[in-house]
């Protein structure tokens, strides 16, 4: 019972007896299928205890239903199964400094400055935000000292605190310099308290197993490590691919231009992060091997703060956001086009003064604004968000045997993104932790 005492207090009469009797008969408006990419009207669903028990047609409930489960009525509104990001950062925040010229100042004051305890004290109160924007799972890709991600993961698991189910990299494996630039040399061991440097082949087989033996469910890399300036070889990502695929691990690689996304791609990686600058022949080669794409593109509200906190005037802003919007819309567009698998992801991190989690739900509505459908987005988010996590058997839909992590928005989803903003309902793993109905 500890657990409600982190819930508001406005919402505890309807959860206290709900939680307890751990059966629900959630009648929906509309439900978003995931696999089919279809909205549907008039299901149902029963939940006992974490696990979705039947999807089926709604009808009436029987006064044995009545009796046994919680009602839920959720008619008016569009439910769909918990959002998943698959690029987070929830233990690191970047203020923007205007005129800076040294990109990796922050992380030097991140690590010199706020240290693993404050970090994962700040990554709480940020995965429980998450959790109320409706993402109940993440994929949290390093930038969180030694393993803190892994100790937030634990006490969430614990019920200590709420926030989303978390796959965790622990530090991402880099070449020289991680990705703090400017580092004297008398200083750059530094960059080891957040990143692991590795040196060669055998030394890259070595951190595989140092993170996976303290806990890290994926294998994250740096093809490129940019802001820096230094690469892994082809030999060095193809033995942290062929360790990590020995445990069952997938690996995903920081990789923002075509050179780097070629390498990690013919090394064996099964994700790529950003990819930004990448060629039509590398993203044939992503889409014929499952390589999934994680385009971490910003939308024009959260673009707009950030080149507004960087003091560009109103009119750089406008030409410098329209540039961003081709430049992403393109590169989305093509890689869809060639069959690549998308999976939402937002690397958010940079503070924009925005609520916390609401650049990772904005990350969305980017993805609408370059043109793809809304219900594509959605599978993006869910679907295709769960083969990234390597999660595919367990979340992802709202489907018989999947873990209910189930959420409502405001109707109209299937015309309007922007209702993706406004979450009413959240259930994980069979348990309810927002409600606004
Ligand atoms: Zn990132």
């Amino acid at each position: 019972m500890k657990k409600f005492l982190f819930l508001s207090s406005l919402f505890v009469p309807f959860l206290l007896p709900a939680q307890d009797k751990q059966q629900f008969l959630i009648r929906a408006g509309k439900l978003f299928d995931s696999e089919s990419g279809q909205f549907k009207k008039g299901v149902s669903i029963l939940v006992k205890y974490n696990i979705i028990q039947e999807v089926r047609e709604d009808r009436e409930p029987s006064v044995e239903e009545k009796k046994n489960y919680t009602l839920i009525d959720l008619r008016a509104y569009t439910v769909l199964p918990g959002l998943i990001d698959a690029h987070t950062h929830l233990l690191y925040r970047e203020e923007i400094h205007p005129g800076n010229n040294l990109p990796g100042l922050d992380l030097d004051k991140v690590l010199t400055m706020d240290g693993d305890a404050y970090r994962a004290i700040y990554g709480a109160a940020r995965a429980k935000a998450y959790l109320e924007a409706g993402i109940t799972a993440v994929q949290d890709l390093g930038n969180s000292g030694q393993f803190a991600d892994v100790a937030l993961r634990r006490a969430i698991n614990e019920g200590l605190v709420p926030g989303p189910r978390m796959r965790c990299a622990g530090p991402g494996l880099s070449t020289e310099g991680g990705q703090v630039p400017g580092l004297i040399f008398k200083h750059r061991e530094i960059v080891n308290d957040e990143y692991r440097i590795v040196k060669g082949p055998e030394d890259a087989v070595q951190a595989v197993r140092e993170n996976i033996n303290q806990g890290a469910d994926v294998i994250k890399i740096y093809s490129n490590n940019t802001p820096n300036n230094t690469r892994l070889s082809t030999e060095e990502i193809r033995a942290i691919v062929k360790e990590a695929h020995l445990y069952g691990l997938r690996v995903t690689a920081h990789a923002t231009d075509n050179k780097a996304v070629y390498n990690a791609v013919i090394s064996g990686v099964d994700g790529i992060e950003h990819g930004y600058q990448v060629d039509d022949s590398t993203l044939e080669l992503m889409a014929k091997k499952g390589v999934i794409l994680v385009p971490t593109d910003g939308d024009s509200i959260s673009l707009r703060q950030y080149l507004k906190l960087s003091s560009m005037s109103e009119k750089e802003i406008a030409d410098q956001l329209a540039w961003d919007r081709k430049f992403l819309g393109d590169r989305l567009q093509r890689a869809v086009k060639k069959g690549v698998m998308i999976a939402a992801g937002s690397d958010d991190y940079v503070d924009f003064k925005l609520p916390f989690a609401e650049p990772s739900i904005r990350t969305l509505i980017g993805y609408v604004e370059s043109g793809i459908p809304i219900p594509r987005v959605l599978q993006f988010a869910t679907l295709n968000g769960s083969s990234q996590l390597n999660w595919s058997n367990k979340i992802g839909k709202i489907k018989r045997g999947y873990l209910a992590d189930i959420i409502a928005v405001d109707d109209d989803l299937e015309k309007n993104i922007q209702s993706i903003l406004s979450v009413r309902f959240v259930m994980k793993d069979g348990k309810i932790f927002l409600n606004k109905l």
